[in-house]
């Protein structure tokens, strides 16, 4: 569940994934080799999605995603992840079929959490919060796939997981994730009425304050200028660099091929 799941509409959604049968996939496209990999399906978006699907469609960010996944882990049973019309429902994984599912509407609902803060923010920052929200719910398929035990909560091995991924992306990257902590940070302030009660994951503050943490920890030369604000408090900062590299260890230790039995 991302920043648009239950919480905006302040009801709390079945979790009930949108796999029915009536959506026909228009097109599928397979990133890997052999029987692997990760495919895609962009479903036919209803009534307002469809804009959020061209760009999605035109930025090629799913495509993105799954091929950088690809190329970093190989899975024995295959990943699909939809791209779908999904109401507000929230981005999310389905362990039943394997699927994640990516949700239109987040194209539209982060760019409007962009423009309430105020101008300048560009279509590269909402595309870096939707390959932020691709690599967190392919986190937790992988989790599932490879059966990896995680330590703590699953959610933030999720983050974790969606920062390795973008940071591999060197300062681009780090542009990216420090839009998507931009984008938490705004939720946490949007929805700060809203009484979501106890959650798996951390707070929206909390998750962007752990990304800049991440942004810091692996390039601190470059992002001095986050630390002492609100954005990354010096105490926590301090420990980012260990932080980083402990978590980014444990992934790559998690991801390494595996020798098989027999
Ligand atoms: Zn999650």
């Amino acid at each position: 569940m991302g920043r648009f799941g239950a919480g905006l509409a302040g009801i709390v959604l079945a979790a009930v994934a949108g796999v029915s049968g009536c959506q026909k996939p228009d097109d599928a496209v397979r990133t890997g080799a052999g029987g692997s990999g990760i495919a895609i399906r962009y479903e036919t978006p209803t009534g307002t999605d469809r804009d959020d699907a061209a760009f999605l469609r035109g930025r090629k960010v799913v495509e993105e995603a799954a091929s950088a996944v690809s190329a970093l882990v190989e899975v024995d049973r295959p990943i699909s992840v939809g791209v779908v019309s999904c109401d507000g429902e929230g981005s999310s994984y389905d362990p039943e079929f394997t699927r994640v599912e990516v949700c239109y509407d987040e194209v539209s609902e982060t760019r409007e959490l962009f423009r309430r803060a105020g101008p300048g923010r560009a279509d590269d920052d909402v595309a870096a919060v939707m390959l932020e929200t691709l690599y967190h719910e392919m986190a937790h398929a992988l989790v599932d796939v490879l059966g990896l035990r995680v330590r703590g909560r699953e959610e933030d091995a999720a983050d974790q997981f969606a920062a390795l991924m973008l940071l591999r992306g060197g300062a681009l990257g780090e542009q990216r994730l420090l839009a998507a902590a931009d984008a938490w940070h705004l939720s946490e302030v949007t929805n700060e009425d809203a009484d979501d009660g106890p959650d798996e994951h951390s707070s929206d503050g909390r998750r962007a304050v752990n990304h800049r943490c991440y942004v810091y920890g692996a390039a601190s030369g470059r992002h001095r200028g986050l630390v002492g604000t609100d954005a990354l408090p010096a105490e926590r900062a301090k420990g980012c660099a260990r932080e980083w590299s402990a978590i980014r260890a444990w992934w790559m230790t998690a991801l390494a091929p595996r020798p098989r039995a027999g």
